[in-house]
């Protein structure tokens, strides 16, 4: 089975083994964190982030939550981009949000194609379900904010309690595709910023 690939290694230290973190976000990346590119973002100079999105994150933080990045990264096996320049956004990304007062606990990313036909490529559930069983997530409390449509069908299929779609990226087509489907995002964000004071005033842990 392909497999999601995370940024840290698999062990959990014992504290972690034994609770479950209850506040929990999970972020997608282009498109809610930094501008979308129909070309990718193939390297750092090529990310650029959205207004106050690393203040929403400063915020998440100060507020207790732990947030996760779940992010589709087909420019790797569509070999675009080396996974270690990918490592190398991130890197940049996290010290970037680090130095802003915020943090994200880990990455989770699929590597994979549609054709390689994983459990990981949003809108499948497999990312979230990953940090789930690596964190002891309890997924009914948490918020999966996306700016697709995949964001918050992952969402749904995961069994997050809260789905956010942000108007920052895809919005029109995902709103568009949201709607032909029946599904209903638990709330509609201008941005980050926005979508994360909503989880902190209505996400009652
Ligand atoms: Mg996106």
């Amino acid at each position: 089975m392909k497999q999601p690939l995370s940024s840290k290694g698999s062990r959990m230290s014992s504290s972690l083994q034994n609770r479950q973190i209850q506040k929990t976000v999970f972020l997608d990346r282009d498109g809610v964190i930094n501008k979308d590119s129909k070309a990718y973002i193939k390297n750092w100079s090529e990310f650029t982030f959205l207004p106050k999105s690393l203040l929403a994150i400063k915020k998440l933080t100060r507020h207790h939550f732990h947030s996760y990045l779940i992010t589709n990264q087909s420019i790797i096996n569509r070999k675009m981009v080396p996974l270690k320049t990918l490592d190398k956004i991130h890197a940049n990304m996290m010290a970037e949000v680090r130095s802003a007062g915020g943090r994200i606990d880990d990455i989770f990313f699929c590597p994979h194609v549609p054709e390689d036909q994983c459990h990981c490529r949003k809108p499948k559930p497999g990312l979230i379900l990953s940090a789930q069983r690596k964190y002891r997530i309890d997924l009914s409390r948490a918020s999966m904010i996306g700016d697709s449509a995949k964001d918050i069908e992952c969402a749904k299929q995961s069994g997050c309690g809260f789905a956010l779609l942000v108007k920052t990226g895809n919005y029109t087509e995902a709103a568009q595709i949201l709607s032909d489907k029946g599904i209903v995002p638990d709330y509609v964000a201008r941005d980050l910023y926005d979508a994360a004071n909503w989880i902190i005033d209505n996400v009652n842990l």
